[in-house]
């Protein structure tokens, strides 16, 4: 399993992890932002648990994102 976690309300809206890993990350039309689908909302933070198979595209999601905010960790 791993996790990602999202800082939501920092991101700028590149679109980036969109690109990187389409089947977890949208475009919210409502605001411009992120959206970490099936996500919990944590106070600033929305995670999210899910399978290691989605570690590589996750992961250079995280490791683009101009602000840095997008963490994954494998548990
Ligand atoms: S890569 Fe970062 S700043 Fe860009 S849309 Fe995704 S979370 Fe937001």
């Amino acid at each position: 399993m791993i996790l990602i976690t999202h800082l939501r309300h920092k991101c700028i809206g590149c679109n980036s992890c969109v690109e990187s890993a389409p089947d977890l990350w949208i475009m919210s039309k409502k605001d411009g932002k992120s959206y970490l689908r099936k996500s919990d909302e944590k106070g600033k933070y929305y995670t999210l648990k899910t399978s290691i198979l989605e570690y590589d595209t996750n992961k250079e999601a995280a490791d683009n994102c101009p602000v840095n905010i997008i963490s994954v960790k494998i548990l």
